[in-house]
């Protein structure tokens, strides 16, 4: 079945204590619509940021309640599709990113995104558009999340590789999950160093389905390149090192490799990468080929 969603049905933070907004079946197919990552406050480069209300910021359109979705259970979310509006934001300042401590004043650019071309003009520079959804995940375990911090249930992990035809799974802490998801960016580049993607509103279609054997306490995409575990930490080298310990105890199982031989294995074939630098958790992505799952026989679902 198809459903419709508002993006006046949303939250700024990722909470057990939101109230559904709709409910769906597993296989269900939802379009949701969700605000840029401002809410739609800044409408103009000179409207500055005097008027903009810093707790409005990350809204996630939801919560969708998934029937037959419990506790313990690995929810599973396909991107069928990202409709992008025309109007991109970026902002950055004082105290924003790795150049805060040097930039003095607040600045607001807003740009056209060509969905025709699927391009995004900088400054003469023609820049392709790589959609993707920075904020998606499910309500977390204990108390609330704010958007704009990622963690296990996912929330901000702004992943350039969340787009068209990718897969995620997430770890279900509450009956129905609670999902939500909404900050898509038109472009954005591993790290998103000044703090901003492209920000853009967004129509977003998903399917949900539950994982049928896959476990993991951790949120992890897959796409037709391979497979990418998520770990989001205060200190990025304890999230780049649990991103290989949480990839390697994920499909060492599937293998007859020793802990030793897995670990060159990945050494070999295995990528560090950075979904971003800038958010309160920062978080990394380590990345496996699907050369290597097709040769152990790995199918992840
Ligand atoms: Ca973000
Ligand atoms: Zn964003």
């Amino acid at each position: 079945m198809k459903h419709k969603m508002d993006k006046e049905n949303f939250f700024y933070a990722m909470s057990k204590g939101n109230a559904p907004k709709l409910e769906v079946n597993l296989g269900d197919t939802v379009e949701i619509e969700a605000h840029d990552c401002f809410t739609g406050q800044i409408t103009s480069e000179e409207n500055g940021f005097s008027g903009v209300d810093w707790h409005q910021i990350n809204p996630a359109t939801g919560p969708v309640y998934i029937n037959d979705v419990s506790p313990g259970d690995v929810l599973k979310v396909t991107v069928e599709k990202i409709e992008m509006g025309e109007r991109g934001v970026m902002v950055t300042g004082p105290g924003m990113g790795v150049m805060g401590n040097r930039l003095k004043d607040t600045d607001i650019r807003i740009f056209n995104v060509d969905n025709e071309k699927g391009t995004v003009d900088f400054d003469g520079l023609t820049l392709p558009v790589n959609k993707m959804i920075g904020v998606i995940g499910v309500a977390p375990p204990n108390e609330a999340i704010n958007n704009g911090t990622p963690d296990t249930h996912g929330g901000n992990m702004d992943a350039v590789k969340m787009t068209e035809g990718a897969t995620l799974y997430l770890p279900v802490y509450h009956e129905g999950a609670l999902f939500g998801l909404g900050d898509v960016h038109a472009a954005m580049a591993d790290g998103e160093i000044s703090v901003s993607g492209l920000e853009v509103e967004s129509t977003v279609t998903v399917t949900f389905e539950k994982a049928e054997s896959l476990k993991t306490y951790h949120p992890i995409i897959t796409d037709k390149d391979g497979v990418y575990m998520m770990v989001s930490d205060k200190d990025l080298n304890l999230a780049v090192d649990q991103s290989v310990h949480k990839m390697i105890d994920l499909l060492q199982p599937h293998t007859n490799l020793s802990l030793s031989e897995i670990t060159m294995l990945m050494s070999l074939t295995g990528q560090t990468q950075i979904n971003q630098i800038v958010d309160p958790k920062k978080t990394a992505r380590f990345f496996v080929p699907q050369h290597v799952l097709d040769h152990y026989g790995i199918q992840l679902k």
